[in-house]
């Protein structure tokens, strides 16, 4: 029995998976750019949302690449952000004077883009930091903060899909979509 209460029949596709993976690539060159150097770039998978966006993105890169991961929750089962944030795992090599890139799934109020900003900057002392987001929900910024990158803009809805989750379903869509209300 599935505990999943939204059928997958009723979601509209917003952003195929052509139009992810053409702007994956696009993304991973002009962040490769950026770094202006050979050194390992150091990836930071933001679990559990940007697991498909972060898998893809380093499989473009030509830098040697090492791959961390940490956890972070803010939504819970919800639909709209807690304002709450949980971080579950933060743990992480020395990455003092490294080159660092913080791989997000979707900024929304920009609470979790500042704590980990913050964090890295604070904590960490990479060389060079990076911020990419494959979404960019604009409209629901309540914190005035960008990523240095972002693939798609959306407007307030709730996505789920390529890594997005709603109750932890959906997550393994190649494409990323809503459902309307
Ligand atoms: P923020 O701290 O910017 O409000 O929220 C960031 C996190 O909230 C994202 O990493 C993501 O996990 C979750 N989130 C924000 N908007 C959405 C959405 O539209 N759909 C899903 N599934 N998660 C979202």
């Amino acid at each position: 029995m599935s505990e999943q209460d939204k059928n997958i029949k009723d979601l509209k596709i917003l952003i195929t998976e052509e139009q992810i993976q053409t702007k994956i690539k696009e993304l991973a060159q002009k962040i490769e750019t950026a770094y202006n150097t050979n050194e390992d770039i150091y990836v930071i998978c933001v679990l559990k949302g940007s697991v498909m966006f972060c898998a893809d993105l380093v499989k473009e890169f030509k830098h040697n690449v090492q791959m961390e991961f940490i956890r972070i929750s803010s939504y819970g089962n919800e639909t709209k952000s807690t304002n709450n944030l949980h971080a579950i795992d933060l743990t992480l090599p020395n990455l003092e004077g490294k080159n660092v890139l913080i791989v997000e799934d979707i900024i929304d109020t920009g609470l979790t883009a500042r704590f980990l900003t913050d964090l890295f900057k604070i904590k960490h002392h990479p060389q060079k930091l990076l911020f990419v987001s494959l979404l960019n929900k604009k409209c629901a910024r309540q914190i005035d903060i960008e990523p240095d990158y972002y693939g798609f803009e959306v407007d307030n809805k709730f996505v789920v899909g390529y890594g997005l989750d709603y109750k932890g379903y959906f997550r393994n869509l190649p494409y990323i979509g809503y459902f309307p209300l």
